[in-house]
């Protein structure tokens, strides 16, 4: 097994590699083209049937499969266990995983583990070189790894130069998957999960799962009518209601709403909230705070409905309606029920 590739951890759940973990190969193909290494994946679990045929399309050029029936469902020690005993072997130059519940518990174990660090809840990633301002020493191929930093105020750029591998963690909907090539087809290299794990790695046992599934599903939803603060209160969100369900809509979220019991927490859309990116994002009484836009910026377009024209969220909307938004949205709602 050669050595110093990229390599992208993929979550599996009910026969389907997740959302995150296809984005991820998808920027992973293009990092690893950039670094001229190969672009690897590993999955661990138990019936891990299938895989290859949803992730090789992705540009994968190895599969690394762990399976065994007491590595699923996920626990911290058995997967940190897997990944860092097998990283100690392949010695990847940068790992990605999604920073989802699972991301989030797993990528710190590994990274401290092998002393490598890790830049969390990543936006973006690219490839580039760096010079150390102190000792003036150059990194050429760096991955360099983009997130937003105190309270969203600056958008850091975070390099790992020394130690490997470079891992980060990516919020879920930042990235968009596109498949590569649907003919394309990797290596599959089946790992004896006993080299990998040992039973002393098994401290916890799961006796049973209730998954809770959210009727809320903003991240998919191709159009959102988002409200904020200045909806004014939980009653005047159904007026937003109204509107989505007129056309076809999901009802998203400012924080600053979500905060003031208007909403759902899981409508909340931004830096601490879901990333969107639908064809009509409709904002009404939101301001545009850079935390909010961080989330929806990707919006195909964007209309605000704001009674301050002056409102920064005016400056990247297609579309401006100043006005009071309980004139504004009735208005619309009485205007699609017609057409
Ligand atoms: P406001 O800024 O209060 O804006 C209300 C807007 O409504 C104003 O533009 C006003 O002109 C307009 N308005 C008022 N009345 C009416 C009316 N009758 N008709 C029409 N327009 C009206 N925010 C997020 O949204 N998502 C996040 O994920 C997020 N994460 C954060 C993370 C951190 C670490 C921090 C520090 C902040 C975060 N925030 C987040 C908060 C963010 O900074 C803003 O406070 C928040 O986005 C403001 O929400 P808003 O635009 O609804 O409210």
């Amino acid at each position: 097994m050669d050595q110093n590739n990229l390599i992208v951890y993929l979550e599996f759940e009910d026969g389907r590699v997740a959302d995150v973990s296809l984005e991820l190969l998808t920027k992973g193909r293009v990092l690893a083209s950039r670094l001229g290494v190969k672009l690897e994946a590993i999955v661990v679990g138990d019936n891990l049937d299938g895989v290859e045929e949803q992730v090789f399309p992705y540009g994968v050029d190895r599969l690394y499969k762990v399976s065994d029936k007491r590595l699923y469902p996920y626990t911290s020690n058995p997967h940190s266990a897997v990944l860092i005993n097998l990283f100690r072997e392949i010695k990847p130059q940068a790992c990605l995983m999604g920073a989802t519940c699972i991301g989030r518990d797993l990528g710190p174990r590994v990274s401290s583990c092998l002393h490598s660090g890790l830049t969390a809840d990543c936006t973006s990633l690219e490839i580039g070189d760096h010079t150390d301002p102190k000792t003036g020493k150059e990194y050429k191929d760096l991955l360099l790894q983009i997130r937003p930093a105190f309270g969203g105020n600056i958008v850091a750029t975070i390099v790992n130069p020394e130690c490997r591998p470079q891992m980060a963690t990516v919020r879920e909907g930042v990235m968009k998957k596109e498949i590569f090539d649907p003919a394309h087809k990797g290596e599959i290299v089946e790992l004896d999960a006993a080299k990998y794990v040992s039973d002393e790695d098994f401290v916890v046992e799961i006796l049973d799962r209730h998954i809770e599934k959210s009727k809320i599903n903003i991240k998919n939803s191709p159009i959102i009518v988002a409200g904020g603060y200045g909806v004014g209160s939980k009653e005047n969100f159904q007026l937003l209601h109204e509107l989505a369900d007129t056309l076809g809509a999901e009802v998203g979220a400012s924080r600053a709403a979500v905060d003031a019991g208007f909403t759902e927490h899981a409508r909340q859309i931004g830096q601490t909230g879901v990333t969107v990116r639908p064809k009509l994002y409709i904002a009404c009484g939101i301001s545009g705070q850079i935390q909010h836009i961080a989330g929806m910026q990707d919006s195909s377009i964007i209309i605000s409905i704001n009674n301050d024209p002056a409102a920064p969220i005016n400056t990247i909307a297609d579309y401006v309606i100043t006005g009071n938004l309980e004139e504004v949205v009735p208005k619309l709602i009485k205007y699609y029920k017609k057409n």
